[in-house]
């Protein structure tokens, strides 16, 4: 416990990672890749350029996975470098997840410091630092139903970095600033209520990830998922990202259309709900990609009803 910190949020965290590895532990290499969170993105980026930082992009697979053998051969060519491997746990667009424990045995082999962002799996998933060494982790409280605005980092006791925010000596000095305390209670909450019924949650959501995809598959013509949903060891089981055929429909016309009937979808990440920016991830594993991309997230709220009144409204908005 005396390993975690409170924070505002998921992106505050992680940028606090990313900037006190790189200031406090000489980080001179961030290993990362195109299809992290912009908080990760950016931060690495503007670490690239306001200091002798290089960043490194791992190569994305077709199926939107990482090339680990790339990873592995990258490590040890900067073996004797100090370097800094962030990769998060899932990909919050296409759920695509990162074997922790292969990333975490490599980063110890070739002596790297390791930075996970797990804002999508913590209270999702068993994390256990005791078991899979992570120098750094990130998380966010309402994405296990906590409140908005709060957030931890956890820092392996072993290495300390400097405070982000500077002033009083809150947090044990790691984050100056009054704290929030109802959040920070109610994120605790949280997360003892997210372990005690993970096995329900999982079995739940999947069984509505499964549904979903069925019925896509079935019902409509030519659907494709981005990344590798239909594995599920490797694909978180809340995130479902469908391909629709184009000249179906764009897709901002069919979040739009989503929207309209209740249904909230996204074309990239949830930050951009009901409208279509764009997306990084999809970018960066096919810059042909030309079809009408909706991500689709399941919570333990929703249900299998509410799936089928979804695909009702597609087959509608699709006219199939
Ligand atoms: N990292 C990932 C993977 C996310 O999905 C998000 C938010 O969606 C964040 C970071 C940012 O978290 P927050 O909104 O708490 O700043």
């Amino acid at each position: 416990m005396g390993e975690v910190f409170f924070t505002s949020c998921g992106t505050e965290s992680n940028n606090m990672a990313l900037n006190g590895a790189v200031r406090d532990w000489g980080v001179r290499h961030i290993i990362t890749s195109k299809l992290e969170h912009h908080c990760v993105l950016h931060s690495s980026q503007w670490l690239g350029k306001t200091t002798d930082v290089q960043v490194h992009y791992l190569p994305v697979l077709p199926n939107g996975h990482l090339d680990m053998q790339h990873l592995a051969d990258l490590l040890k060519q900067l073996q004797t470098e100090p370097k800094l491997v962030s990769l998060m746990h899932a990909n919050n667009e296409i759920g695509n997840l990162l074997n922790l424990d292969l990333v975490s045995q490599l980063c110890q082999q070739y002596n790297a410091y390791f930075h996970t962002d797990t804002v999508q799996t913590i209270g999702y998933y068993p994390i256990d630092v005791q078991k899979t060494h992570i120098d750094l982790l990130s998380g966010s409280g309402h994405k296990f139903h906590g409140p908005k605005g709060v957030g931890f980092i956890y820092i392996n006791n072993n290495h300390h970095i400097s405070p982000l925010l500077l002033g009083g000596s809150q947090e044990r000095n790691m984050r100056a600033g009054t704290e929030n305390v109802h959040n920070i209670v109610g994120l605790g909450k949280a997360i003892e209520l997210a372990y005690q019924t993970l096995d329900q949650t999982q079995a739940h959501i999947t069984q509505l990830k499964t549904h979903l995809i069925k019925h896509l598959q079935t019902e409509i013509p030519d659907v494709l998922f981005n990344g590798d949903a239909l594995n599920a060891q490797q694909s978180h089981y809340k995130i479902v990202n469908a391909a629709f055929a184009h000249q179906s429909e764009s897709a901002s016309l069919l979040l739009l259309n989503l929207d309209i009937a209740g249904i909230c979808t996204s074309g990239g990440s949830a930050c951009s709900s009901g409208v279509d920016v764009g997306s990084h991830v999809l970018e960066a594993i096919d810059p042909t990609n030309e079809r009408a991309n909706i991500r689709f997230s399941f919570s333990k709220y929703n249900t299998l009803e509410e799936v089928d009144i979804t695909i009702d409204k597609l087959k509608q908005i699709l006219r199939v």
